[in-house]
């Protein structure tokens, strides 16, 4: 893309209205916008971001046998009145609308009851177990407070699977590929090393449930720790009796401030009961399937990225999550440096590497703020200079030092 093109521009100003660090890059850099507290609208630059995120956990919920879907976002009051949700008194998130006719519907907040109606319709034998579906969708919830920027949206995206299985053993399979399949998803995020399977509240349905919570200060969340054993207790159930139901103990624990960026639930048989979702057996008895939930918060996660790797000049991404890959420069106009920066635009382009080129008429200072604002992983000038030291000027967002390097060992790099 050349950023002459690009319709965003970049601001230098921080958003007023906005006390999130995350939401203020992300808008000053172009990446999205704010329609109004805790909803954002994503731009190109976000959108490439969400798109990467979704595509790695697209691979794995594939790779342990999800298979993907959409659901609609308008849902309807019986689905929801089986398992008593339906009620603002309950749910106290809900967005609710009439249809022309007087209909009440929901806006979705959640899968869950729709899913488990719509299942209801193709699995009725034990040779339709198990099934998983997931889809990434949009979810509105009138949330109370907005200020995480969006880590916190009324409206944002969320990977939803459901997994329906014969009895608690192959529920229980499932659920522990799950946890590996969410921690290959944060590794790859970059986020692996800093994120713990954390025991919290099951609600109503189980003793605990497993969130996936990662070091952040700006989170809204806090754990007690064990580094060693990989484990978190959520505050929220941090009790002796829990600490010690764990071999943990108390005064080896660490306190970290943390954003839940996943978590899975066991339902057993409780919601399918509710919503009367039964199975044949081998025997020819009626059964009750037993049902799993498992969110990532893909749109939470750009917010936690950004929070965790953003230093004092602007975003910083990893290469896998980059909007683009190298950020090309030309500064000057005088045709050889144009040239130049045009057939290596074109080139890297040729071997699939995604180039932001700026190649804007504008100042070398302006152009630098912007590339670092920007946080693509890779910087690569064309100038005077570079090309009478003979080639190009190579930077990575995060080191401090320029190198000028030939045009192999350039490409030698950006293969990497
Ligand atoms: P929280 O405790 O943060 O409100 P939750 O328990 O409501 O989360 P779920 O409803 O299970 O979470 O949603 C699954 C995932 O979606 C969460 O783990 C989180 O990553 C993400 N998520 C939940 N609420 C929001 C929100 N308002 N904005 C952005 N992401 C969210
Ligand atoms: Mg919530």
């Amino acid at each position: 893309m050349r950023q002459s093109q690009l319709f965003t521009k970049t601001s230098k100003n921080v958003p007023a209205d906005e006390t999130a660090r995350n939401a203020q890059l992300l808008i000053q850099a172009g990446y999205v916008h704010k329609e109004m507290a805790g909803v954002y609208s994503y731009l190109p630059l976000g959108l490439a971001v969400a798109e990467n995120i979704k595509q790695i956990v697209r691979e794995e919920m594939n790779a342990i046998g999800g298979q993907e879907l959409i659901m609609s976002s308008l849902q309807s009051r019986e689905t929801w009145e089986k398992t008593d949700r339906w009620s603002d008194e309950i749910v106290d998130i809900w967005f609710k609308s009439k249809l022309k006719n007087g209909t009440e519907v929901g806006l979705a907040w959640s899968h869950e009851e729709a899913i488990i109606q719509m299942m209801k319709n193709h699995l009725s034998s034990y040779k339709d177990l198990p099934a998983n579906v997931y889809q990434f969708q949009t979810k509105l919830r009138n949330e109370l407070r907005a200020k995480s920027g969006v880590m916190r949206g009324r409206e944002f995206v969320m990977k939803d699977m459901y997994s329906c299985s014969l009895d608690a053993d192959q529920h229980e399979d499932f659920y522990q590929k799950s946890i590996e399949a969410y921690h290959r998803v944060f590794s790859r995020l970059g986020i692996g090393e800093e994120t713990f399977l954390t025991v919290a509240s099951g609600g109503a349905f189980t003793e605990f449930s497993h969130e996936f919570q990662t070091i952040c200060e700006a989170g809204e969340d806090a754990v007690y720790l064990s580094r060693d054993k990989k484990i978190a207790v959520n505050e929220e159930v941090f009790t002796d009796e829990v600490v010690d139901k764990l071999g943990l103990k108390r005064d080896e624990l660490e306190r970290v401030k943390t954003a839940e960026v996943g978590n899975i639930f066991n339902f057993d048989t409780i919601k399918s009961k509710e919503m009367d979702f039964k199975y044949t057996n081998e025997a020819g008895e009626s059964q009750f399937v037993h049902l799993g939930s498992y969110g990532i918060g893909i749109t939470r996660l750009i917010g936690v990225l950004v929070e965790k790797f953003a230093d004092k000049k602007g975003l910083v991404w990893p290469a896998n999550i980059a909007p683009y890959q190298v950020y090309l420069a030309s500064l000057g106009i005088e045709s050889k440096i144009i040239e130049t920066a045009k057939e290596l635009y074109e080139f890297l382009q040729s071997k699939n590497i995604n180039v932001l080129y700026d190649d804007r008429d504008i100042r070398p200072g302006q152009k630098f703020a912007d590339a670092d604002l920007t946080g693509i992983p890779c910087r690569v000038v064309i100038s005077e200079k570079s090309l009478g030291k003979g080639g190009f000027e190579f930077q990575k967002r995060t080191e401090e030092n320029a190198e000028i390097i030939t045009k192999d060992e350039l490409i030698k790099r950006l293969a990497k």
